[in-house]
């Protein structure tokens, strides 16, 4: 934004006083920034534009989850989803309209891939959350502590505009989110793993969800231009050795094809020698699925041999189930409560047109 200011002979100061009118006033009028000179108010209203999400659906689960519907200025939608926790507020940030990647049981992939988001679309749902939460009162459960990318798309496969987002999510004059508390979620795109390590102290979640190769070509298809050997190599060099912070390793747990007792033995010996974490985390099933989530008895089997190994592990509690938990899910009934629409319609000319 210095950059843009410097091309219209305007000090370098003038992007910190637009961060703050918009990113934490709220404001996108140009004409309400006091602080700017009335030339330049006009010149950024032509020049510049602060495209707004518009919420389409808006669900609160009986937990207090809330997923938001967000239509994007080309019609497009995309989901945001906020869960508060009595020690933080969490918001999961989607970052691709639909994903290109795959991974069989995920939600999102059957619906294809559309495009990246930009800056704007992926730090407005930020923006928009923010907005949306603080207008309830100004309840303390409401605010958002963290950010995760772990809403639709893939994150590294925009790169760019994701790293400018987070970079944005963690600037003391926009959100001020500490580093620990921006968590990159990948599937594992290796080389661009390399570049993040360069460029962004975020927090990284790497989604592994099978402990051997053959099993993870499977469910997470990526595995099979970036296997495991090279997706770990890249895991133990991400974060310096002196900085004491892990990995934290995604496992959905599917009933009959990634949960027995000898997968987690296998994936502890995987683990060894990574700065890793385990989140281990129930299926959220959706239409069409064949997945079944594992039952709860394996589960914490399943995370007591991993956690006996030394390695810390967890299981996500699932949120928000009475609202298509399953992260995707309300994409996918809005299209498909938008085809009945226009099927009824047609069906009503075409009774119309026979009378
Ligand atoms: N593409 C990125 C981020 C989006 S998915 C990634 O793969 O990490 C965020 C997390 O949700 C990933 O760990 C993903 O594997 C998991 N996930 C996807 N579908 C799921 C489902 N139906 N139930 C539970 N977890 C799911």
């Amino acid at each position: 934004m210095e950059a843009f200011f410097a091309t219209q002979n305007e000090p370098a100061y003038r992007a910190r006083q637009i961060l703050q009118w918009v990113h934490q006033y709220g404001v996108t009028d140009f004409n309400v920034m006091s602080n700017l000179g009335k030339s330049l108010r006009q010149k950024l209203s032509e020049l510049t534009e602060c495209p707004l999400l518009t919420p389409i659906i808006d669900k609160t689960a009986s937990d207090g989850t809330r997923k938001w519907l967000l239509r994007l200025n080309d019609g497009n939608c995309i989901e945001t989803v906020f869960i508060p926790e009595t020690s933080r507020g969490t918001l999961c940030v989607s970052s691709q309209v639909g994903c290109m990647l795959n991974c069989t049981f995920c939600s999102t992939a059957t619906q294809g891939f559309s495009r990246n988001l930009s800056v704007a679309e992926i730090i407005g749902q930020v923006f928009f959350a923010v907005r949306a939460l603080s207008a309830e009162n100004g309840r303390h459960d409401r605010t958002i502590t963290n950010v995760v990318m772990m809403g639709m798309g893939e994150p590294l496969l925009n790169f760019d505009n994701v790293v400018s987002a987070m970079s944005l999510m963690m600037e003391d004059l926009a959100y001020g989110l500490a580093k620990r508390r921006v968590t990159l979620s990948t599937s594992g795109v290796v080389p661009e793993m390399h570049r993040l390590a360069q460029v962004s102290e975020v927090s990284l979640a790497v989604s592994l969800h099978a402990p051997n190769d053959e099993l993870r070509d499977q469910l997470v298809p990526i595995n099979k231009k970036y296997p495991l050997a090279e997706l770990m190599a890249a895991c133990k060099q991400h974060f310096p050795a002196d900085s004491k912070r892990k990995v934290t390793f995604e496992y959905v747990m599917l009933k009959d094809v990634n949960d027995s007792p000898a997968l987690a033995k296998q994936l502890v010996r995987l683990l060894e020698g990574v700065p890793a974490k385990l989140n281990l985390i129930p299926f959220n099933p959706f239409p069409k699925t064949h997945y079944v989530c594992s039952d709860e008895e394996t589960i914490l089997r399943f995370k007591d041999i991993v956690s006996r190994s030394g390695i810390q592990t967890t299981v996500r509690k699932t949120r928000g189930e009475d609202i298509d938990g399953a992260c995707g899910q309300l994409v996918g009934d809005f299209k498909d409560r938008t085809r009945r629409k226009e099927r009824f319609l047609r069906e009503k000319i075409s009774i119309q047109v026979e009378d």
